[in-house]
């Protein structure tokens, strides 16, 4: 695609970055046709092929407009788009750089501007968010639906394994998830334990960045990762072998430290090495799979629905490992029909575009029961949480199924 930029952004770092990914689009149109939302809308700016002509309107000088912003919201950012691209077009890095140029160009409403504001300042803050979360699940029963679906059933984290190992991984222990459901570290600590690897929580880590990151608020971002990496670091020099996450959103994000820092010199090479030694927990379990099968006492005989997260398929581009794991100590582990497509969760997205997302959520639902699974397995705690919130099939995460059977 031919390009020219408008004077204010060609000769900046973003301008020269978009202006590479808008050349690798040949227009083809290909994406389109596995893009949730053009799925939905059949409106080709609610398609990636539609999203990107918009950015490069605005690249070039066009003014945004409230519709621009419109079409970039109702973007999952799940990057199907990615995977289904021949000419290899990196959607997610332009939709951030458009996204935040829009923003500076077009003035919200008021009340989205609260509401985008409450979710920033709240959700990474885990002095704040644990208790609100802790009073939410008191009161569940007396909360309106539309709060139900936010705040799952409280679940026992059980004990955390306390014995020393020389082999140490680093985890993200993250904002929101220890809240929501604080059993998946702990199942994860309790499992790598059982196979003589100890997981540390650097207790200075907090939120990955992406929540404030996909708000537009890409300093704020970019200052979650930075306190990441100096909480880390003692510990890598120390030996640890790996970061480990376990919420598909958060591992994408770190994975991306090193390239969204590259031109700040004090972090740039901390940053590249953090992500180069991040790894999705489905990641390192292979290897400990013969030893894993070894331990249990009797294979898990379940039938399981699994949904890959598409900050793992499509974000990641790591696909098939959670099944097979899953399909080794025994279960029986099905996809469903459309498998790649969003859930509708995508971070705050149920929030800012609730009727989208729960209709994504009813079709994902719908694909998934249709294997007549006894649970749901995904491996996200914002996929995990929106699932719940429309079936009575226990949703879980796939470590957790793991945790229970040793
Ligand atoms: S993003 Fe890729 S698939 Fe979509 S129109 Fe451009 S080149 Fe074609
Ligand atoms: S990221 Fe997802 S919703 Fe956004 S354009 Fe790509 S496929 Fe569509």
């Amino acid at each position: 695609m031919q390009t020219n930029l408008a004077d204010f952004i060609k000769n900046t770092a973003e301008g020269q970055e978009a202006d590479a990914i808008l050349r690798s689009c040949v227009h083809c149109g290909f994406c389109t046709a596995t893009c949730p939302t053009y799925q939905l809308l059949g409106d080709e700016l609610d398609g990636p092929r539609g999203r990107i002509y918009l950015m490069k309107q605005v690249l070039e000088g066009k003014e945004a407009t409230r519709k621009t912003q419109l079409h970039l919201d109702r973007c999952l950012t799940c990057r199907n788009c990615e995977s289904t691209c021949p000419s290899g077009v990196q959607y997610g890095r332009l939709v951030d750089i458009g996204r935040g140029l829009v923003e500076k160009q077009v003035r919200r409403p008021l009340s989205e501007r609260i509401v985008r504001s409450v979710l920033k300042e709240a959700l990474p803050r885990k002095w704040l968010f644990t208790p609100a979360m802790k009073a939410g699940q008191l009161m569940r029963p007396l909360l309106p639906k539309v709060l139900q679906n936010k705040v799952p059933v409280a679940h026992d984290a059980g004990i955390w394994p306390r014995r020393q190992h020389a082999r140490k991984m680093l985890l993200l222990d993250g904002c929101v998830q220890p809240a929501m459901s604080p059993n998946i570290n702990s199942a994860t600590a309790r499992v790598l334990d059982a196979l003589d690897v100890q997981l540390v929580v650097a207790p200075k880590a907090g939120c990955c960045g992406a929540i404030r990151h996909h708000l537009n608020d890409h300093q704020g971002g970019m200052d979650d990762a930075r306190r990441n990496i100096d909480a880390w670091w003692p510990y890598v020099e120390a030996g640890a072998e790996a970061i480990v996450m376990t919420a598909s959103g958060c591992g994408s994000m770190v994975k991306d430290y090193g390239h969204l820092l590259a031109h700040d010199a004090a972090y740039a090479e901390r940053a590249a090495r953090i992500s180069a030694m991040t790894r999705d927990l489905s990641e390192i379990m292979p290897a400990f799979e013969d030893e894993l099968v070894g331990k249990l006492k009797e294979k898990i005989s379940k039938r399981v629905a699994y949904h890959p997260p598409c900050t793992l398929q499509h974000g990641q581009q790591i696909r098939g490992k959670v099944e097979g794991l899953l399909r080794a100590v025994g279960v029986d582990v099905k996809l469903c029909a459309d498998s790649h497509l969003c859930c509708g969760s995508a971070g705050t997205y149920s929030v800012l575009q609730a009727e989208l997302s729960y209709q994504l959520r009813d079709n994902k639902l719908k694909n998934l029961q249709a294997t007549e699974p006894e649970m749901i397995v995904s491996a996200n705690i914002g996929c995990l949480t929106h699932l719940q919130s429309g079936t009575e099939t226990p949703v879980r995460h796939w470590i957790e199924l793991i945790d229970q059977a040793l």
